[in-house]
């Protein structure tokens, strides 16, 4: 126990404690004394000085001063002292937050109890008795420090504990946050999925609903391919359709029954094999071969030919073909029908007969009442004739004429269509031929003051023909030109030489045909409605004939016409020199 410690000079040694050892002054604890008895001070640092670095302040103001620019780790204050008291220093660093860790021992007296308490509760941590104990001193100056030291560390501890725990719990936010963001995704992504799986049912119901109408579609395309199928078995023609390829697709039952060969054999040919089994049973087999071989590639021409089936049955067919265009217009092959004329033939030739027959036999009484008429009109012998007698058989033999006229074109027709015409085709020297003719018209042209030009190569073309065919052929030319063109208009007649055939024109200046008049010209009996066609008498035979005639000496006949502006007839003959002259 120490009542006075011996330390002559504690200041200077702190000091020099403080200045000499600064590393070690730094890893110790700094005890503040706080004591207005300079002795008492001493003392207390002598006892301290060898464990810490000690600094004192006289008084409580002091030690409030020194705390603050301090910071020391432990306070020991007097209870009374000048200027502040312990009791106000302790509550006043209790006031700072910044020394509220520093412990603070009361050196007291012992009388000071009531003191000792009221500093207790201001704040203080301990307190000592003066006199005291040295050990004492230094067991509770350590025992506090050591206290506050490892507040510190546990302070430190809970610090970096909490500052792990914010981490953590921003950690554990953040995840939440993207928890709850996958999770609304995935609430996105499961409506989504709904709403496709919603969108397949309805895909699902409407393709259902699109199978159902294809079964009923593809049911009626059976049922309507069936009853085609039976129209075209029930179609009194053969038909048979190829490819582009010539490759038989189609055929109907009619076929089979016409040329007794089956479907499965039909469609298994090759288009030339067919044809080839064909041939066998038609008399002109070249033209079934040209009609069958070369007329798949054509997408745009119809065409018809006539022919005889000779075995195993004797037929007339007429054999059109046709190309046929799908709905968007794409060729997607040829039909070839066989229509079995041979009934109709047969009528025809009957009725050709018939009419031969018939006008020849009124020719011969209507050519004795056409040469009483002209006896009586010109036989000086008739005696004198009066002006109505005249008149009247003026008449008669007009209507004679026209009848021998209309007898004449029939019998001429009845004999090309009944095969009885006769022709001898010679070289003919057209020129010579036309310069015979020419005279017969020169009073009609000249009657209506009609205008006639000759256009004749210099070198006059021998043509092969008929020479009767061919002036009756010019003469229905002329006589329609001169008819049917007005008084004063021009007709022309030419001879050009093209390749192996002449050509011969007649061109007029007359009234001309429309499109539709042309496309009928060649019917029998036809005859335009116009003024010209009324007043002039006519048949609708003449052009038929002619075309006939034209088509059985081996030429060709073409119109051109325009209403109003004339027409012109063309005709071709072969040239004699092209066959060889035969
Ligand atoms: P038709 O005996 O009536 O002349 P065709 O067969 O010769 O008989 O001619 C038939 C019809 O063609 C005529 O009625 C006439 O309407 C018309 N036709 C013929 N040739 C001509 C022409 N050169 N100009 C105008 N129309 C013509």
């Amino acid at each position: 126990m120490l009542n006075h410690l011996e330390n002559e000079n504690p200041d200077s040694q702190q000091r020099e404690e403080q200045h000499s050892s600064p590393v070690i002054a730094e890893s110790r604890a700094q005890v503040l004394i706080v004591e207005d008895n300079p002795q008492m001070s001493r003392m207390i640092a002598a006892i301290l000085a060898p464990l810490y670095r000690v600094i004192t302040a006289c008084d409580g103001q002091d030690g409030l001063e020194q705390t603050l620019a301090l910071h020391p780790d432990l306070i020991l204050c007097d209870v009374s002292m000048p200027r502040m008291s312990g009791e106000q220093l302790v509550t006043m660093l209790r006031a700072q937050p910044d020394f509220d860790d520093v412990p603070i021992v009361v050196l007291s007296g012992r009388t000071d109890e009531q003191l000792r308490i009221q500093l207790l509760r201001a704040g203080a941590q301990d307190y000592l008795i003066k006199p005291f104990n040295r050990e004492e001193l230094r067991l509770r100056v350590a025992n506090l420090l050591v206290m506050r030291q490892v507040r510190q560390v546990l302070q430190r501890e809970v610090t970096v504990q909490s500052r792990d725990l914010v981490t953590l719990a921003s950690k554990v936010t953040l995840q939440q946050r993207e928890l709850t963001q996958a999770l609304s995704l995935l609430r996105e992504r499961e409506a989504r999925v709904q709403d496709q799986a919603k969108e397949l049912e309805v895909r699902g119901r409407q393709l259902e609903r699109a199978n159902k109408a294809l079964t009923t579609r593809n049911r009626q395309l059976d049922h309507m391919q069936s009853r085609l199928r039976a129209i075209v078995d029930t179609s009194q023609d053969a038909m048979l359709f190829l490819t582009p390829d010539g490759i038989p697709a189609e055929v109907n039952t009619r076929f089979t029954d016409f040329f007794g060969i089956d479907a499965s054999t039909v469609l298994s040919q090759p288009a030339d094999h067919l044809t080839a089994l064909l041939k066998a049973q038609f008399a002109a087999e070249v033209s079934l071969d040209e009609a069958l071989a070369w007329s798949t590639t054509d997408q745009e021409r119809i065409f018809g030919t006539q022919q005889v089936q000779m075995e195993p049955t004797r037929r007339e067919f007429e054999l059109f073909s046709l190309p046929v265009l799908n709905l968007d217009q794409t060729y997607i092959g040829r039909l070839y029908v066989w229509r079995d004329v041979t009934h109709e033939r047969e009528v025809d030739r009957m009725k050709s007969e018939f009419v031969c027959l018939a006008s020849h036999e009124l020719r011969t009484p209507l050519t004795s009442i056409k040469g009483y008429v002209d006896l009586l009109l010109t036989d000086e012998t008739v005696g004198e004739l009066s002006e109505l007698q005249r008149e009247f058989l003026g008449i008669a033999q007009n209507n004679a004429r026209r009848l021998m006229n209309i007898t004449n074109d029939l019998l001429d027709l009845s004999r090309m269509e009944s095969g009885k015409m006769e022709l001898h085709r010679k070289p003919l020297d057209i020129n010579l031929l036309i310069h015979k003719l020419i005279p017969s018209f020169q009073p009609g042209w000249d009657a209506r003051r009609q205008k006639f030009t000759l256009h004749l190569p210099e070198e006059a073309p021998m043509v092969l023909g008929d020479a009767e065919g061919v002036m009756q052929i010019l003469s229905n030319l002329l006589s329609n030109a001169h008819k049917y063109t007005p008084e004063e208009g021009h007709i022309d007649l030419s001879v050009e030489t093209v390749g192996p055939v002449a050509w011969m024109s007649v061109t007029d200046s007359g009234i001309g045909l429309s499109t539709e008049e042309q496309a009928q010209l060649f019917t029998r009996f036809y005859r335009a409605h116009n003024a010209a066609t009324e007043a002039v008498g006519g048949t609708g035979l003449g052009l038929v004939i002619t075309r006939s005639m034209v088509e059985m000496q081996g030429g060709e006949m073409q119109v051109s016409s325009e209403p109003g502006h004339g027409s012109t007839f063309r005709f071709t003959l072969p040239l004699a020199e092209s066959l060889g002259g035969s």
